[in-house]
């Protein structure tokens, strides 16, 4: 690797964002370079799609991929309260039934491998096994990366078990670009580096999860539906997503301090204890055998307060990152992916990479995602019950339906947002700041 290496954009990270993202530049006509620290296919968490993701799966071309592959249609979602009552399915297609109201349940692996691959094929050059250490900066300019042997320890949401991650064998040297693109998920390599990032302090939780072979699957147009579960304590909450070849993913997220003190060493054993707990998760696991290593992530939910500056552009999680309750992350990953590869073309053409011009989507996105960040708020007060909410007021059982879509960039959405202000104590939005 030459130091003089230059190119119009640098992506660092592989993921859904940074895969995306590189894919439309490529396909603009940018000279991309995406630098992956991992080499695919990787175990990752975050495996339930949002039906909106169908648009940005069409213009990237990987929509014929994805219906001839195993993974499992996603119709629907299903809500189980504390004391094991069951929720209507909120099925997508009843209100519009196309294609594009379902979506996949897909294998993280697999599905990383296609999108980047995907970029590859679409022009794109792709490095694995290379990490970034930290974004080059003129005056406040960045100006490309600094990469070295990617890091020993390995992202919370891309970890192994043992915690082991394969490295380059790169020495360290520098690349230069006109944008650098942080897509580095929880890493959040440039929000730490520029020390941006500021947690939701409500939503701070932490996550146990695995796979479980032989697990309970409903039939029908419900065999692929996504079950959020409270806990009978109503201190945490489950999901249970089908994926193919007979593995669900079932993991436990909850207050740190519940799920990980005073409760041991071992995270296997307090998945095992919270599931023997949940009468609606272990009637379904009965006879199933775990087929995963067991997974931690925690300190869930963050933001920066910019999503652009002069020459980078944060992109997915390495933005922001909200609670997977409604499982929008992938969704606001291909959206940030792809609006941030609009900007830099535009930005690229004018010759004006200024944080302005960059940014000129944060906007748009930080509403969609306030949207999303409302409707978690709401999840997690204890004093709300969206049954009595929706018996209240039927008429926005529809707009729920589109926020679990990923229906969240249109004010269409808003009024059931207005009603819930009366039931719960919903956040402000956070304020995004232009220039730092
Ligand atoms: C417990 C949990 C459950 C979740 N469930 C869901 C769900 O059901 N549905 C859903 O949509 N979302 C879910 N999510 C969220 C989802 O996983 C993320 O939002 C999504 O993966 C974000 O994509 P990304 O491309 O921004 O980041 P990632 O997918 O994390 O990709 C980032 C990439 O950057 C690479 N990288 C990191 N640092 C460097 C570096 N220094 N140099 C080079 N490369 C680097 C990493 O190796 C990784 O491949 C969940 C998350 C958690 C924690």
């Amino acid at each position: 690797m030459t130091s003089n290496d230059q190119y119009d954009c640098i992506v660092i990270g592989g993921g859904p964002a940074g895969a995306t993202c590189a894919t439309i530049l490529a396909d603009h006509g940018r000279r991309t370079l995406v630098l992956e620290r991992g080499r695919f296919p990787r175990f990752h968490v975050g495996e339930s799609l949002m039906p909106q993701t169908y648009w940005t799966f069409k213009r990237l071309g990987v929509l014929d991929a994805l219906r001839q592959s195993h993974f499992v249609r996603k119709e629907s979602v299903q809500f189980v309260t504390a004391s094991g009552k069951e929720s209507r399915p909120y099925y997508f297609t009843d209100r519009d039934p196309n294609e594009w109201s379902t979506t996949w349940q897909v294998r993280r692996d697999e599905f990383d491998k296609l999108l980047l691959d995907n970029a590859r094929a679409h022009g794109a050059e792709v490095r694995e096994g290379v990490g970034v250490r930290r974004v080059l900066f003129e005056g406040d300019r960045a100006v490309g990366v600094a990469v070295s042997p990617a890091p020993r320890t390995a992202d919370a949401s891309v970890a192994t078990p043992s915690g082991a991650e394969e490295i380059s064998t790169d020495t360290s040297s520098e690349i230069r670009a006109k944008v650098v693109v942080d897509a580095t998920g929880q890493s959040a390599l440039l929000s730490r580096q520029l020390r941006i990032i500021t947690p939701d302090p409500k939503l701070k939780k932490g996550a146990i999860y695995a796979h479980y072979r032989g697990g309970l699957r409903d039939t029908g147009r419900d065999e692929g539906a996504t079950l959020v579960l409270h806990t009978p304590n109503r201190e945490g909450w489950f999901w249970y997503i089908p994926l193919p070849d007979d593995i669900v993913s079932v993991g436990v997220i909850g207050d740190p301090l519940y799920l990980f003190h005073g409760r041991g060493d071992d995270p296997g054993a307090t998945l095992s204890e919270e599931i023997a707990n949940c009468p609606a998760v272990r009637r379904r696991l009965i006879g199933a055998e775990r087929a995963s290593g067991v997974y931690v992530t925690s300190d869930l939910s963050y933001r920066a307060d910019r999503m652009a500056g002069d020459g980078w552009v944060l992109v997915g999680d390495a933005f922001g990152f909200l609670d997977p309750v409604y499982s929008a992350g992938v969704l606001l990953a291909l959206k940030g992916g792809e609006f941030a590869a609009d900007a830099i073309h535009d930005a690229l053409e004018a010759g004006d990479v200024s944080a302005e011009r960059l940014g000129r989507f944060a906007p748009e996105l930080t509403t969609g995602l306030h949207r999303m960040r409302m409707l978690v708020h709401a999840f997690y007060d204890k004093g709300l019950s969206f049954g009595a909410f929706f018996r209240d007021h039927p008429e926005h059982r529809d707009r729920m339906v589109r926020l679990l879509i990923g229906d969240l960039f249109t004010d269409e959405i808003d009024p059931i947002f207005d009603d819930l202000r009366q039931y719960s104590n919903l956040p402000d939005p956070v304020p995004l700041t232009v220039k730092g």
